[in-house]
């Protein structure tokens, strides 16, 4: 660490103490690495997903084809495209303290990413959710190719991502007002059983209808960061809301910050990071572009509540133990993933048990069943 410059700041520290004194910009000396690891981990859940999407086309066309095709096992991982048979099963399992026997793996999954959204923040969008990673490397295309993105003014932003807190609110409620004998049946009826094969038609066979609202959808990503996530994803807003009881959060430390705004410019959220000294919104990802913007050591972190410290120590100790480093967040997320789904394995609890000949009766007339 070294001081280059200094500057005359007034600022509240976290603990409250008023701040008007000379501010020493200490720069950071280890390179910041959150971007980097975060990008390993996206494209490891992308490669995961696509290893998936290709295991259940196999399964599928198997029993399409009436059994002339290689039979691959059914990979239990596709139920995590099943969000609410996600929720469905996490009721039925909270109410009646019986693990699913239909798509078990999406309980599983949700809890997954409902555990890490109450413990890391919404990290699931930004670290996870293959959505998420589409959505983010299209705006940073779109601002590649045409030098910039656009941000939605602020009266026609906040009813838009209204949108997405509606949809929630309408698919919860659905859920809540569902007995677990009306879930269960509803899940074990034809419908439920083949969701995740209807799911894969609907991308497979996409009328032009479906079509023009993806490459809408793909081309309005490339302009405004992060559309789809921002205004419309109803498992994104869930994850928001329960990551706004997390400990974990970005926390700015006025004492240090030199209030040069970079980290409320990198934000994809469009947080005004730099006027906070901690980002309570359930925008917040959790992705830690802002704190590779900020060059400044200990200015900003994402981290548990700092250390109470009097004004004489140094910064640093503020931040001790609290500070989370991104291969924290990494191994953190490893350790829910793999925790929940190697209990969830280990119990035979991961795969749904269907006979091979009902699947061959229902896989081929999946676009017939209706709920
Ligand atoms: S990037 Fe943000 S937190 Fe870092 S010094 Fe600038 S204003 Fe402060
Ligand atoms: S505040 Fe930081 S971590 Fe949160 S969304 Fe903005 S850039 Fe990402």
């Amino acid at each position: 660490m070294h001081s280059d410059a200094k500057f005359s700041c007034a600022g509240t520290n976290p603990g409250g103490v008023p701040a008007k004194q000379k501010k020493i910009l200490v720069r950071r000396i280890v390179r910041d690495r959150s971007q980097q690891i975060r990008r390993a981990v996206q494209l490891a859940f992308l490669a995961l997903n696509a290893w998936i999407a290709i295991e259940f086309l196999l399964w599928t066309r198997y029993f399409e084809s009436g059994g002339q095709t290689h039979y691959v096992e059914r990979p239990a991982g596709v139920d995590g495209w099943l969000p609410i048979a996600g929720l469905m099963n996490l009721k039925y399992f909270l109410v009646t303290h019986h693990v699913p026997v239909m798509h078990p793996a999406a309980m599983f999954l949700t809890a997954v990413f409902l555990l890490s959204s109450l413990l890391l923040k919404k990290t699931f969008c930004s670290w996870l959710c293959p959505v998420g990673t589409a959505s983010e490397y299209l705006w940073k295309l779109g601002r590649r190719v045409f030098h910039r993105n656009f941000v939605v003014p602020r009266w026609l932003d906040i009813p838009l991502r209204g949108l997405k807190y509606l949809l929630m609110s309408f698919f919860l409620f659905i859920v809540i007002s569902m007995s677990a004998e009306a879930l269960n049946d509803f899940l074990l009826a034809p419908f439920g059983i083949i969701a995740d094969v209807k799911m894969l038609n609907f991308f497979c066979h996409m009328g032009i209808v479906g079509m023009a609202v993806v490459v809408m959808l793909i081309v309005l990503s490339l302009f405004i960061q992060n559309f789809w996530c921002r205004f419309l994803c109803p498992y994104g807003a869930l994850m928001g809301l329960v990551s706004t009881l997390s400990p974990a959060k970005i926390r700015r430390d006025a004492d240090a910050c030199v209030a040069c705004g970079k980290c409320s410019k990198a934000c994809p959220s469009s947080l005004p990071v730099d006027r906070l000294l901690q980002v309570r919104s359930a925008e917040c990802t959790g992705c830690m572009e802002c704190i590779a913007a900020c060059s400044v050591e200990n200015a900003l972190q994402l981290s548990l509540p700092p250390r109470r410290m009097n004004q004489q120590e140094p910064i640093a100790n503020r931040w001790r133990h609290r500070a989370l480093d991104p291969r924290l967040v990494a191994a953190a997320l490893a350790i829910i993933f793999f925790a929940l789904v190697g209990a969830a394995r280990a119990t035979g609890h991961w795969q749904t048990h269907i006979p091979q000949n009902e699947y061959m009766q229902l896989v081929p007339h999946a676009d017939e069943y209706g709920h």
